[in-house]
C-alpha cells in the first residue's frame, strides 16, 4: 500500500441483528478509489479487506451518517482521527436557508439553484409556523418598526427549512442570497436569489444564517436534536391525498429540484415535504405489502435506504380523480417503457431503471391516506 494515501478513519457501529449484539469498526475511506476497509474493534481483527463500493463517495462519510457497505447499515459515530475531523469539518460547514411564503410556488427552482452552488440539503422540512414560532425566530428584530408587519408575512402561509452544509456555507450561502432588499437585489447582483425571486424589501424570497451561532441556533429550532421536541409542526394535511417519494437516488443525483418544478408546472399542489433517511426496518414496513408481489422488492428496499428521500404530500382538495392523475404523470414503474409510452412522465425524465425509477407514488387511491400518515404522522 501506497503511505502518503489519504485515509479517513472514522468510528462506526452496526447492529449484528443475527448475534442482536451493535458491533463496533473502525471505517476506513480510501478517496482515491472510493474503497472501504472495516476493522472490528472488538474482535481486533479486519472484518473487510479494502473493498470498492462503487455507490460511496467521499461526501457520505461524516459523524451522523448512514453508509451501506455489503448491505450493512453502518451508523458513522465518530472521527478515528484529528486529521480525518479537520478535513471533514472544513468541508460541512453548516448554514440554515428558509424559502418564505412569497416563493415557496418557486422551490424547485430555488432548490436548482442550491444544488449548482454545490449546497448538500441536509435536513428539509415545509412547516406552517405560528406567530409564537416566528416571533421566536426573528427574536432579534423584536422592537424594530417592521417587526410585526415582518410577523405576519412570515406567518402568511408554509416556508420550507433547509440544513445545508458545504465548505464555507455561511457566506456563501449570503451571497448567493445577494441584498437584503429585493429591489436593490436587482440592481445590484441580478443573478441572486432575491433578485430573482424576491419583490421588495420585506418580501425577500429566502432567508439565510448571518453567522455559525446563528445557524445553529436556526437549525436547533427547526430540526431539533433528539429528545428536545419535533420543532415546528408539518403542514400535512393527511387528508385523502397522495404520496409521492423522490427516491434517494434521484436525491442524490440532482434531480430534486427538476422534480418539484414539473409536479408544479403540471399542476399539482404539494401540501407537505420532508427530507427522511429512512432505515431498514422503516423501509421494510413502509413497503411491506410489495413483499412478495414484487420481484424488484429487495431492491427497492435497498434504494429506499441508501441516502436521504424527499416525501410529498399531493393534495386533492375536494379532486377525488387527483390520486389517478397523479399516478398517471408518474408513469409506468419501469423508466424503459415509461420513455416509450409516457415520454413527458416524471420517471420517463429522471428514472434510471426499474429501481432507480426517480419517484415511489401510491399505487391505489387507498394506499395514499395510509403512506401519507406514515411519513407525516408516524414517523414525525
Ligand atoms: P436578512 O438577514 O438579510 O434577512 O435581513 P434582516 O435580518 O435585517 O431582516 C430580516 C428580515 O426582515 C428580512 O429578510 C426582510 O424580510 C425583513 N426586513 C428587513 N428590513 C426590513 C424593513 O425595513 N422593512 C420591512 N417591512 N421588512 C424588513
Ligand atoms: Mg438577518
Amino acid at each position: 500500500m501506497n503511505m502518503n494515501e489519504t485515509k479517513l478513519v472514522f468510528h462506526a457501529k452496526w447492529y449484528d441483528p443475527v448475534s442482536a449484539t451493535v458491533k463496533l469498526f473502525l471505517l476506513s475511506f480510501f478517496p482515491r478509489d472510493g474503497a472501504v476497509e472495516m476493522f472490528d474493534l472488538r474482535a481486533q481483527k479486519l472484518f473487510l479487506k479494502r473493498h470498492v463500493v462503487d455507490s460511496l463517495e467521499e461526501r457520505d462519510f461524516y459523524v451522523g451518517n448512514t453508509v451501506v457497505v455489503l448491505s450493512r447499515q453502518l451508523e458513522i459515530i465518530d472521527y478515528a482521527d484529528s486529521s480525518t475531523r479537520n478535513h471533514i469539518e472544513s468541508q460541512r460547514q453548516r448554514t440554515f436557508a428558509m424559502v418564505k411564503p412569497d416563493a415557496v410556488h418557486r422551490i424547485g427552482e430555488i432548490i436548482d439553484v442550491i444544488q449548482s452552488r454545490n449546497f448538500e440539503v441536509a435536513q428539509m422540512k415545509m412547516v406552517q409556523l405560528t406567530r409564537e414560532e416566528a416571533g421566536e425566530f426573528y427574536k432579534e428584530h423584536q422592537g424594530r418598526s417592521f417587526f410585526q408587519s415582518l410577523l405576519d408575512y412570515i406567518t402568511s402561509g408554509p416556508v420550507v427549512a433547509l440544513h445545508l452544509i458545504s465548505r464555507d456555507a455561511v457566506r456563501k450561502w449570503r451571497t448567493t442570497l445577494g441584498p437584503t432588499d429585493s429591489n436593490l437585489a436587482r440592481q445590484d447582483d441580478p443573478e441572486s436569489i432575491r433578485a430573482k425571486f424576491g419583490k421588495d424589501k420585506q418580501s425577500n424570497a429566502a432567508h439565510g444564517s448571518d453567522s455559525d451561532t446563528s445557524a445553529n441556533r436556526e437549525i436547533e429550532f427547526f430540526f431539533p436534536s433528539k429528545k428536545s421536541g419535533s420543532g415546528p409542526k408539518t403542514t400535512a394535511l393527511l387528508d385523502g391525498n397522495t404520496c409521492c417519494i423522490i427516491k434517494p437516488h434521484a436525491v442524490a443525483n440532482g434531480h430534486m429540484g427538476g422534480i418539484l418544478t414539473a409536479i408544479a408546472n403540471a399542476g399539482f399542489k404539494v401540501s407537505a415535504m420532508q427530507m427522511f433517511r429512512m432505515d431498514k426496518i422503516q423501509a421494510e414496513e413502509f413497503l411491506e405489502v410489495y413483499k412478495g408481489i414484487v420481484n424488484e422488492y429487495s431492491g427497492m428496499i435497498h434504494q429506499l435506504i441508501s441516502g436521504p428521500s424527499v416525501a410529498l404530500e399531493i393534495t386533492s382538495p375536494g379532486e377525488s380523480e387527483i390520486p389517478s392523475k397523479f399516478r398517471e404523470f408518474v408513469g409506468p414503474s419501469d423508466p424503459a417503457i415509461a420513455k416509450e409510452l409516457r415520454p413527458q412522465s416524471l420517471r420517463a425524465r429522471f428514472g434510471e431503471d426499474k429501481i432507480r425509477n426517480a419517484i415511489h407514488c401510491s399505487d391505489l387511491p387507498e394506499d395514499g391516506p395510509p403512506e401519507v400518515e406514515y411519513f407525516f404522522k408516524i414517523l414525525q
